[in-house]
Parts: structure tokens; C-alpha cells; sequence
């Protein structure tokens, strides 16, 4: 699957199209999912154009892989998901589900959540 430069999550990079953001730096953008799963959804991207997850640990460097997780955990943190729990998802490709091939990681919680796989 080859990066497509204007799948929503590129357009968003681009601020062609707007987003709830709450983080952001050099490398990572972070902002609430526009229909959200759980009291609180947030989707973590890279900057760079990775397709997927896959994609992203076959491609990155250590030190960018490395940078994206530690602002995952603070990014719970800022959200004080550290004690009550979350749950962290990344669909991947056709059977994973994933409608936007820019690779991105569900933060989920605020809440008990449910069963991990739906049908
Ligand atoms: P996935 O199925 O893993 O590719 O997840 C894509 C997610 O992107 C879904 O949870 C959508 O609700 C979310 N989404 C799609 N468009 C937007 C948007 N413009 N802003 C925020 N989230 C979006």
C-alpha cells in the first residue's frame, strides 16, 4: 500500500481540514477522534507518511518509534488515564479495520470499556 498525500489524516497535518488538537510537537500530533468510541478518544500520529503500523516499525528509526510511544504515555498521563487504566488500539490494513491509511494509535478511556474485539 503506497502513502496516499491526501488521505484525512495528511489533510489535517496540512491544516486543510481542522481538528481538536491536544498535543503537538516536531514529530507527533495528537487530537480527539471526531466520532469517539469511549468518553475519551484520542488518535496519536506521526508526522512522517506511514501507512500504517506496520508500516511505521518497518520504516522509522529507533529514536522516532521510541519518541512516539513516550508521548503516548504522556499524552495518558495529561489525561490522567495513568491510574484508572486505558486501552490502546492500532488497526492495521484490510482485515484490521483501518479506514485511514495514515498510521495512527487509538487512545481510549474515561470509562470502563468494553469488550475488546466487536463482531
Ligand atoms: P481506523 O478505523 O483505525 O482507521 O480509525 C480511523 C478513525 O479516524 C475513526 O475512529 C474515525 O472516527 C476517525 N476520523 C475520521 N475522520 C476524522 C477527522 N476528520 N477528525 C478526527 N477523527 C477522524
Amino acid at each position: 500500500m503506497s502513502y496516499d498525500v491526501n488521505n484525512i489524516f495528511a489533510r489535517i497535518l496540512r491544516q486543510e481540514i481542522p481538528c481538536k488538537k491536544v498535543f503537538e510537537d516536531e514529530k507527533v500530533l495528537a487530537f480527539h477522534d471526531i466520532n469517539p468510541k469511549a468518553p475519551l478518544h484520542i488518535l496519536i500520529i506521526p508526522k512522517g507518511d506511514y501507512t500504517h503500523f506496520h508500516d511505521f516499525h518497518s520504516r522509522a528509526d529507533a529514536e522516532t518509534v521510541a519518541h512516539f510511544y513516550k508521548k503516548v504515555t504522556e499524552i495518558a498521563e495529561q489525561f490522567d488515564l495513568k491510574e484508572s487504566g486505558y486501552r490502546v488500539i492500532a488497526n492495521c490494513g484490510i482485515n484490521g479495520g483501518q479506514e485511514v491509511a495514515h498510521y495512527h494509535l487509538h487512545l481510549l478511556g474515561g470509562g470502563k470499556l468494553g469488550a475488546m474485539i466487536g463482531k
